[in-house]
């Protein structure tokens, strides 16, 4: 007999989705054969298992053995092989587990959460998620997508897989996590497809930005409620919702006023892991915490999400299509209708030509704007952003002096509007630094590195030129972009178009290929599928 292990942090909030059959006679076929969809972990890619240690065990309680028991003793040599408690029945003391304690190496053991005191398999780097449950998780997903299905999982932890960035800059794994119920003013959501943006680049590179691993990334997607903490009353489980990166409380002074986007409560906080209601993760993997990443943590098929950062959409949008509206394109299209505000017969140029980028490109010819000025340093953006009105383009790399200057001279002094796109401080400089003497309005978009700081001679505000920044164009969330997608519904904003912006589309199994589209600058959105 088994035992699935819980956090004992997750016992206060929920307790555990009985499993609808007995695991463990369907989970060794998978330990030995991982699922084929499932990259392997590999010597390359790390092999991140929590190193067993006794007190590394978090405390089952006693209702919790008696939900997750399996009651089958057949004796299974294999079994026992695998699950053998008698090895180690060290003492373990509740809440005491090793945080931050990994091991990298071909050959790990790997800690599969025995909470009754033991249970250390020896894993080889193939051995993806624990072995026991993966199955169960299947079979409760099954049972929410069968509307007939009269089980329900809410207040339950749910078991699904997530993929997790371990460590900066190493391929995601798809691991099975544990996702606790929604609290006070949270909703779990059971996302269906996931988008990459490149602001979860770069905190999966840390680079530039604080490390905070392990991370469960995503911010852009579209997903189903599954179920509604204590308080929500605007949402019910089956609404379908976007989530997303930044809030709205509706009650700050910034939701109340038309202005500001920046709500006190829920603004954007790229260096938060936890949840705001009290500080905690509600995503585990065998009592370890996971950190969340912008409220969102989109790459799971469920995550949970604070009321003030889902927009309730129409259920007839193709949430394929939709989920890049929850960040990339609203944020893009926003920051020049709602920031740059370009006029009929404007010059607008546009820094970095991806999906944000062509988004703003896309606002300024809706706006408009005659002349739509592409500046990239990848060539092989300039066909792409053709077919979404860009009308001339700039490398920068083709020319001996600053990119500003080229385009002061293309337009007589400057360009009416830009927008900078691209995340880089040289652009940034270049974005503000074009915009003609007198009206000029530049609007920073791309986010920098945390050492980043603008240069610029005041002489060039002094000639009243304009420096405006924007996160997800100026939009509210709750409020805004249900229009949007509404707008969208009815051919305002040419649905068509949204789609093409979606250039890749991959299985949540082949994430990771997701990012190397992305850093080889290939495409603009690529739309990561869930599977359910
Ligand atoms: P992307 O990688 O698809 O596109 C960026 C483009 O910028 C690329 O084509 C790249 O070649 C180009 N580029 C990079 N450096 C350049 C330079 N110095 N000069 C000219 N072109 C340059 O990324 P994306 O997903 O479209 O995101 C663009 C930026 O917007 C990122 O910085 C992202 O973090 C940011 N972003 C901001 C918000 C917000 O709310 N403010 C929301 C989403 C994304
Ligand atoms: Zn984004």
């Amino acid at each position: 007999m088994y035992s699935i292990s819980v956090s004992s942090e997750l016992t206060t909030t929920g307790s555990f989705c009985k499993p609808p059959i007995s695991l463990h006679r369907f989970s060794f076929p998978f330990l030995r054969y991982p699922f084929a969809n499932i990259p392997k972990r590999s010597p390359a890619t790390a092999i991140h298992a929590r190193k067993r240690d006794p007190r590394s065990q978090p405390v089952l309680k006693p209702s919790i053995v008696e939900d997750v028991s399996m009651g089958d003793e057949e004796d299974d040599e294999e079994e026992q092989l695998l699950f053998d408690d008698s090895k180690d029945d060290a003492s373990i003391e509740e809440d005491d587990y090793v945080k931050d304690e990994y091991v990298e190496a071909e050959k790990t053991e790997l800690y599969v959460g025995d909470g009754a005191g033991g249970g250390g398999i020896e894993s080889s780097p193939s051995t993806i998620l624990s072995p026991h449950s993966l199955h169960g998780a299947e079979r409760i997903t099954e049972a929410i997508n069968k509307p007939s299905s009269t089980m329900s999982t809410a207040g339950q932890v749910i078991r699904c897989k997530a993929a997790v960035a371990w460590e900066a800059g190493k391929p995601l794994v798809i691991e099975e996590v544990e996702v606790a119920p929604p609290q006070r003013n949270e909703v779990r959501v059971k996302i269906l497809y996931t988008s990459l943006c490149h602001t979860d680049v770069y905190f999966w590179e840390a680079k530039g930005q604080n490390p905070l691993f392990p991370r469960i990334l995503g911010h852009e997607a579209g997903g189903i409620v599954e179920s509604v903490g204590e308080g929500v009353t605007d949402l019910q489980p089956g609404d379908h919702v976007l989530p997303i990166f930044t809030g709205e409380c509706k009650e700050c002074p910034h939701c109340k006023s038309e202005e500001s986007n920046m709500c006190d409560l829920l603004r954007i906080n790229t260096d938060r892991g936890s949840m705001i209601n009290d500080g905690k993760s509600r995503f585990s993997i065998d009592g370890q915490p996971i950190h969340h990443f912008l409220g969102t943590s989109t790459f799971s098929e469920y995550t949970v999400v604070h009321v003030g950062q889902v927009a309730k959409i129409n259920p007839a949008a193709p949430l394929d299509k939709v989920c890049v509206l929850s960040c990339g394109i609203s944020t893009g299209f926003g920051a020049t209708v709602n920031v740059a505000k370009p006029k009929k017969g404007h010059s607008v140029a546009i820094f970095g030509l991806g999906a944000v980028g062509l988004a703003a490109a896309e606002g300024a010819r809706f706006s408009g704007a005659s002349r739509i000025i592409g500046v990239d340093l990848n060539a092989s953006r300039f066909e792409e952003a053709k077919k979404f009105g860009v009308t001339e383009f700039v490398n920068p790399k083709d020319h001996d002096k600053p990119v500003q200057q080229v385009i002061a001279e293309m337009t007589n002094g400057g360009v009416d509007r830009s927008v900078e796109c691209t995340g880089s401080i040289q652009a940034m400089i270049s974005a503000f630094e074009c915009v003609h003497d007198g009206w000029g309005v530049a609007v920073l978009v791309g986010v920098p590195s945390r050492d980043d700081s603008f240069k610029t001679s005041p002489v060039n505000f002094l000639n009243e030129r304009t420096l405006k920044g924007t996160f997800f164009g100026n939009y509210k969330p709750r409020t805004d972009i249900p229009k949007v997608v509404e707008q969208y519904m009815n051919k305002g904003l040419e649905l068509e178009k949204l789609e093409m912006f979606i250039t890749h589309s991959v299985p949540f199994s082949e994430i990771n290929k997701a990012f190397e589209y992305m850093l080889s600058g290939q495409g603009l959105r690529c739309i990561i599928r869930m599977e359910h």
